[in-house]
């Protein structure tokens, strides 16, 4: 099987990490910008087309500044994250703010800063009101419940804790209309790493059809629909990866079957991904440290679940190239495993890869988003550096990696 893509050769990292120290994530930016180009190609055709970056994705601000150059916006749900798009320029509707659970703070921050505001749930319109005042411009974020099936890791839409049930959703526009509120959004986010294109055609098409009971029902023109993030990447390699042309024309179809004939052209399409605009392009590059043999085979290797815990958590599977061996055989069976106390910190279980020494690169891949953002100090771990693979083949180091001072910076020990 030929293996995956790596956009450097093992000089090549041998070479970087002489100046940055392994482990770190590498982001390959000129994948990302033409995977951001290319998104955007499919959708020329849809009004006022928009994709907000999640954020919490890879919270980065070089990242982010990058998506902004290719036209995108910010998705936030935290005051750090409004912060951080407002740090590198991302302001006004340029920002959807789909939060859950909200302290009002973060409601003022993002009203601020002229985001738009979705809500989670139809008691946050009173509070939103009482507590900073009801904006011009309002989302509400839909659950379907029982109509949709949801997918593994988000669950079944009717047991997850996001959004307003259908009947909500009309009573809150019809709410907010009276309170004075003018333009008006629908937003869903139903599933997560879902490699089914057909899944967000339905889920365009299941909002088109909101969008004409609300115009019907509140005489409420609703200017933009959010199908949310959650197009999955091919982690696998026996996975595809979605054919974006197939979500384009359905939606395209959709679009002009239900919207156009009730003259509700033009309706805004946003989205708001994260996985598939920088998951693939970002790698994890860690350093073999130890190779242990008891009961089983052990890789120990110089990152951990702290780096990224998806393997840990949802027992993910990452690919792993072990660099300079691209073409041996994967004749052993390995347990690669982190430092953490904790044996659930393996990148992999029985993987079959070629025979591993001492010293070997292990690039660790997909790990462009929810990666290192999901990094934790459990255990005392640090979290790695982030690096950008400049288009001319330069290295800039994009976050340093912790220190053992950052670790004790929150704690204070003038009272012991
Ligand atoms: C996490 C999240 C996203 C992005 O999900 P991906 O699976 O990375 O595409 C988008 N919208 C909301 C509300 C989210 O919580």
């Amino acid at each position: 099987m030929a293996g995956r893509f790596v956009p450097f050769s093992r000089n090549q990292i041998e070479s970087i990490i002489t100046t940055h120290p392994t482990p770190f994530h590498i982001y390959d930016e000129k994948a990302i910008r033409d995977n951001a180009g290319k998104l955007k190609q499919y959708f020329t055709w849809a009004p006022g087309f928009r994709e907000y970056f999640a954020v919490k994705a890879t919270p980065n601000p070089y990242i982010l500044k990058m998506l902004k150059e290719e036209g995108f916006g910010a998705d936030c749900s935290s005051l750090p994250e409004l912060v951080l798009s407002e740090r590198v320029g991302i302001t006004g509707e340029h920002i959807m703010f789909s939060s859950n659970d909200t302290p009002y703070q973060e409601y003022q921050k993002a009203m601020e800063l002229g985001a738009i505001i979705n809500l989670d749930d139809i008691t946050h319109i009173p509070y939103l009101e009482q507590h900073v005042g009801l904006p011009e411009l309002l989302c509400f974020r839909y659950n379907p419940g029982p109509l949709r099936e949801g997918n593994a890791i988000i669950g079944k839409p009717e047991e997850a804790k996001y959004g307003f049930t259908g009947a909500q959703l009309l009573e809150g526009y019809r709410m907010v209309k009276k309170k004075g509120v003018k333009r008006f959004g629908l937003h869903t986010m139903i599933a997560s790493n879902e490699l089914d294109p057909y899944y967000f055609v339905d889920t365009a098409k299941m909002l088109f059809d909101l969008v004409i009971e609300v115009k019907k029902t509140l005489d409420i023109r609703i200017e933009f629909v959010n199908i949310g993030g959650g197009i999955g990447i091919p982690y696998k390699p026996e996975q595809k990866a979605v054919d974006l042309e197939i979500i384009s024309q359905g939606i395209r179809e959709a679009y002009e079957a239900i919207i156009r004939p009730e003259g509700l052209h033009p309706l805004n399409l946003y989205m708001e991904m994260g996985r598939m605009i920088t998951g693939p392009y970002g790698y994890l590059v860690t350093r073999v440290r130890h190779i242990k043999d008891t009961y089983k085979r052990y890789v120990g290797l110089d990152a951990s679940m702290a780096n990224l815990m998806r393997p840990a958590i949802y027992g993910a599977y990452h690919h792993i190239t072990v660099m300079g061996k691209e073409d041996r055989q994967a004749e052993q069976t390995y347990d690669v495993t982190g430092s953490l106390c904790e044996n659930n910190d393996k990148f992999a279980i029985d993987r079959a890869l070629p025979p591993i020494e001492i010293g070997d690169i292990l690039v660790i891949h997909d790990a462009g988003a929810h990666g290192h953002a999901m990094g934790f100090n459990y255990n005392g771990k640090l979290r790695s550096a982030e690096l950008l693979l400049k288009p001319d083949g330069s290295v800039e180091q994009i976050r340093r990696a912790e220190t053992v001072e950052d670790y004790f910076q929150t704690l204070d020990f003038s009272r012991l």
